[in-house]
């Protein structure tokens, strides 16, 4: 039996259940890709198709983009856990606190040694469960079918956010407290070998182990079948679909790697696009599905990546830092690179098709939209939810708000060697304007967006009022919430915003 489904009580109350379902709710699918870059898609993000749209054939994506709307500004946090505690609570990092990817070991730090700095205070077994209501409890609450399947990553093992159970799911496919499969090979059993297996050993999928079937392939079938009970029972399904592609390892789909090397990619690219492609039909296959039940009329699906694409030189080819071209960097970093990500919302007669919005969003936003989507607008929740609903842009194509804030913390350190605004980093986004604070040295940078996408024209000197406001909003939203904040290894002072 690999679906694990623990809420049973509702089908044994299965008329209270659907008397709740009076009101006609909508299924909702949130795909959730893993580290996939703005650019490693057909379907262009920027103004125009980039050389890199051309390397990926992603037929899926685009027709999910043919049938809804793309954002071209949609932000997640530089690295996994944080986007997902952010989805999951509504809250951003600088008040959640889970600033950094949390370690399959419990009490153990991800933060790289550093000389300057000893490490933030940050939550690293992920929020405490107890002062957090989850959307998915909600949409449970309200009748809905809860599920979870692919990578989950909210907190190491043994903690309660490690299991998605705890989080409001009903079913949890393949998900606990590891960041990345220890391999996508069925051949492998997903890295469950007797004596060699790792905390990355995927769970759950043992009808698998020994076949030739690619751990994105047997995600989706799962997911599938997961979806048959409540479409039997008529109640709506809440799916989150987060594969743990495109994430390291590199391990090339062996359906889609050979075209890609006959298209003349080097093995690096060949690698990665195939494993593109492995996702793309994933989407695909499930949207095939929805519309085999005839339920793809009722069905949103919101298509986005937790972060944006690796750009480290190794497995993403020789060099470092050209992989999400024209933005800079690439996931770590505070640049462009790291933190925009590809979003979709396709959502029948609601939704206009083939648009584009290019207002600025982030992840905690999802929280309230898909309560929102849900018809659950008016629910109390333990914690104070940052995000803001995107539903109004859905309905509504002309709005936008270039005054909202968005900010983003990463008080710790991703990688050895600081990269491009990778380690010790803050961010402000205000309109066009977006400010990066260097929290090993105070040192501003201000960039305008709309005519400097790749951020290499630094202006904070010709606009200093603009600089400092946005420096005096960071500080203020770090001192209110209490982030963690990195401490100096020379006089155990924690590190405070500087402002000229
Ligand atoms: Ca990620």
């Amino acid at each position: 039996m690999i679906k694990k489904v623990v809420t049973i009580l509702c089908f044994a109350l299965s008329f209270t259940c659907l008397n709740a379902q009076t009101i006609k709710r909508p299924n909702i699918i949130l795909f959730l890709v893993d580290d996939m870059g703005w650019m490693d898609s057909g379907v262009p993000f920027g103004d125009s198709s980039y050389a890199l749209n051309k390397i990926f054939t992603t037929p899926n994506m685009q027709l999910l983009a043919k049938e809804g709307v793309k954002f071209t500004n949609a932000y997640a946090t530089p690295v996994c856990t944080p986007t997902r505690t952010s989805i999951l609570t509504g809250m951003n990092a600088t008040r959640h606190g889970v600033t950094n990817w949390t370690s399959p070991i419990i009490n153990n730090s991800t933060d790289a040694k550093d000389d300057q700095f000893s490490g933030a205070n940050w939550n690293l077994n992920g929020v405490v469960i107890n002062s957090i209501t989850t959307y998915p409890q909600l949409l449970k609450q309200a009748g809905y079918y809860t599920i979870h399947v692919g990578k989950a990553h909210w907190g190491p093992a043994g903690t309660p956010m490690s299991n998605p159970l705890n989080l409001g799911y009903m079913v949890n496919i393949a998900g606990h407290a590891a960041g990345h499969p220890q391999s996508y090979y069925g051949k492998d059993n997903y890295g469950n070998i007797p004596n060699k297996a790792s905390y990355q050993a995927v769970p759950d999928l043992s009808n698998y182990h020994g076949t030739d079937t690619n751990l994105t392939e047997a995600l989706t079938l799962e997911a599938i079948k997961s979806l048959e009970a409540p479409i039997r029972l008529k109640i709506p399904f809440y799916l989150n679909m987060a594969n743990y592609a495109v994430h390291v390892p590199i391990q090339p789909d062996v359906r889609f790697y050979q075209s890609y090397l006959d298209k003349g990619l080097d093995t690096a690219n060949a690698k990665y696009a195939s494993m593109v492609a492995s996702m793309d039909k994933s989407l695909g296959d499930i949207m095939k599905f929805l519309t085999a039940k005839n339920i793809a009329n009722n069905t949103i699906i919101i298509f986005m990546s937790d972060n944006g694409g690796l750009s480290l030189s190794g497995a993403r080819g020789p060099k470092s830092h050209v992989q999400n071209l024209p933005l800079r960097a690439g996931k770590g970093s505070l640049y462009e690179g790291g933190i925009r990500v590809p979003m979709i919302v396709k959502w029948p007669k609601i939704v206009k098709p083939n648009t584009k919005n290019n207002q600025y969003i982030i992840a905690e936003d999802f929280f309230p939209s898909i309560l929102e989507m849900a018809g659950l607008s008016q629910t109390t929740t333990l914690q104070k939810v940052d995000g803001k609903s995107f539903v109004p842009y859905l309905k509504n194509q002309n709005l936008t708000d270039s005054n909202r804030y968005l900010i983003w913390h990463y008080p710790n350190k991703w990688i050895d060697g600081d990269g491009p605004a990778i380690n010790y980093t803050s961010a402000v986004r205000k309109g066009n304007w977006k400010l990066i604070y260097n929290l090993r040295n105070g040192h501003t940078s201000l960039y305008n967006l709309a005519n400097d996408l790749g951020e290499y024209n630094d202006i904070s000197k010709n606009n200093p009022l603009i600089t400092k406001q946005l420096t005096l909003y960071l500080k203020q939203t770090l001192e209110k919430n209490k982030s963690p904040m990195p401490f100096y290894k020379s006089n155990s002072k924690m590190v405070e915003i500087l402002i000229d």
